[in-house]
C-alpha cells in the first residue's frame, strides 16, 4: 500500500472502437470496454470506456507451495519519480527528528497539536483504508458519489499517491502478491539474515524507488476508475491535496497561537509527523504484514494476521484475511479483530450512506480455513 505521486501516461494505446477485455484476477475485476475517444484520452491518460463490470472473488492458486522470488523483476524509475519520493520519505522523517528534539528541549507544547496528529492520522488513514483500499481498489461497498469525494479527498491527504495510481500499483499486488512482478513483496531475496533484512527494506520503503508507480498501467488494472470525474480531478490536482495536507493544520496553529510560531507547530505535528506515522503504519502492512503474524486462511501468499498492524491502522493488518478474501469489506473476520474501518463502514450503513456491501460466506471461510 501507499505514495506519492500523481498519475502517469499509461503504455497502451487503444483506437477509437477497439473491444478490450481485462481480467484483473488479484481484484475482482472483469471489464470488457467498447474504447471511444475523448479529451482525456488524447491526453494519453487513460481511456474513456463503456464498462460492462462485473466483480468477481478472486480465487489464490491455493494448491502452489509457498515460494521465493528470484529477483524483483522492477521496472526502471524516472529521476523526477526518485526525487519526488525521496522527499516523500525524508522530509516528514526530518520533521519527525526536529519534533522529538523540540519536545526534549522544550517539553510539552499543548493539546491542540496532538489532537492534530490524532485527528489528521484518523481522517487520513481512514481515506485510504475506506476510500482508496476498500470502496475504491476491492469496490467491497457502494456509496453515494459525494460520500465517495469525501473519502477521495481525505485519503489524498494522507500523501499516499493519487487514488487512481494507489489502486492501479495495489491491484496489480493482489494479482501477484509475493510472486514475480508484486511491488512490494519482502520475500524477493534467497536466504540469509541480510537477505531477510534487504528484503522488508524493499517491501517498506525500497520499492517506492522502482519504476511500479510510473507505470502504473492504469488500463490494465482501473479501468473502471477511468471515467470517474472526480477521481480524474482528485487526480489531476494532487499535489495541491499535498500542500493543503500541510497547509492546513498549520494555518489551524496559527490561529490558535495567533503567531508564526503556531503556524511552524502546527506545520510540524499536524503536517509532517502525521504523515511521517501514517505513512509508516500504512508501509507496515507491505512490510510486516507479509513476514511477521499468523495465518488463518489459505490465501497463496506469505500475507499474515498482525494485531498491533491492525490497531495502527484501522484493522488493514488483518492482512492474511485480507488476501483469502479480498472484497470482504470487513477485514477483521472474528468478533475479537478489532477492524476500525469496518466500524465506519457499519456506521455508515446504519447511517443509509453505504449498501451492497460484501462480506464472505461462511462456506467460503470454512473451506479456505487453515486446518
Ligand atoms: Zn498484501
Ligand atoms: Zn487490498
Amino acid at each position: 500500500m501507499g505514495l506519492p505521486l500523481a498519475a502517469h501516461q499509461t503504455d497502451v494505446q487503444h483506437q477509437a472502437g477497439d473491444t478490450v477485455t481485462t481480467k484483473v484476477p488479484g481484484t475482482v475485476l472483469l471489464t470488457t470496454s467498447r474504447i471511444r475517444t475523448s479529451t482525456f484520452h488524447k491526453k494519453g491518460f487513460c481511456v474513456n470506456n463503456q464498462n460492462e463490470s462485473a466483480l468477481l472473488e478472486f480465487e489464490p492458486d491455493t494448491a502452489a507451495p509457498l515460494a521465493r522470488i528470484d529477483n524483483y523483476s522492477t521496472p526502471p524509475a524516472s529521476r523526477a519519480q526518485k526525487i519526488a519520493m525521496g522527499t516523500a520519505v525524508t522530509v516528514p522523517f526530518i520533521g519527525f527528528i526536529v519534533a522529538v528534539v523540540l519536545t526534549w528541549q522544550v517539553g510539552w507544547m499543548g493539546w491542540s497539536y496532538l489532537a492534530m496528529i490524532v485527528g489528521g492520522w484518523a481522517i487520513t488513514a481512514l481515506g485510504v483504508t475506506v476510500g482508496f483500499h476498500r470502496l475504491l481498489a476491492h469496490r467491497s461497498f457502494e456509496t453515494y458519489g459525494w460520500v465517495r469525494a469525501f473519502w477521495m479527498t481525505m485519503g489524498a491527504l494522507s500523501v499516499q499517491g493519487s487514488p487512481m495510481v494507489w489502486c492501479a500499483v495495489h491491484r496489480r499486488h493482489h494479482e501477484r502478491s509475493d510472486k514475480q512482478g508484486d511491488p512490494h513483496s519482502p520475500h524477493g531475496h534467497n536466504g540469509g539474515v541480510w537477505s531477510i533484512m534487504k528484503g522488508f527494506l524493499h517491501a517498506h520503503i525500497g520499492w517506492l524507488f522502482t519504476g511500479f508507480w510510473s507505470t502504473p498501467e492504469l488500463r490494465r488494472y482501473v479501468p473502471d476508475l477511468c471515467n470517474d470525474r472526480m477521481l480524474k480531478l482528485v487526480d489531476r490536482f494532487y499535489y495541491a491535496w499535498v500542500a493543503a495536507s500541510l497547509l492546513a493544520p498549520a494555518l489551524l496553529g496559527a490561529l490558535i497561537e495567533q503567531s508564526w510560531k503556531g503556524f511552524f507547530l502546527g506545520l510540524l505535528w499536524g503536517g509532517l509527523v502525521r504523515v511521517f506515522l501514517t505513512h509508516h503504519a500504512t508501509w507496515s502492512i507491505n512490510s510486516v504484514c507479509h513476514t511477521f503474524g499468523t495465518r488463518e486462511y489459505r490465501s497463496g501468499d506469505h500475507s499474515r494476521n498482525n494485531f498491533v498492524c491492525a490497531m495502527l491502522t484501522f484493522g488493514e493488518g488483518w492482512h492474511n484475511n485480507h488476501h483469502a478474501f479480498p472484497t470482504s469489506a470487513r477485514h477483521g473476520l472474528r468478533w475479537w479483530q478489532i477492524d476500525g474501518s469496518w466500524m465506519v463502514i457499519r456506521l455508515m450503513e446504519r447511517l443509509g450512506l453505504a449498501w451492497n456491501i460484501r462480506l464472505p460466506a461462511e462456506s467460503a471461510l470454512e473451506a479456505k480455513r487453515i486446518k
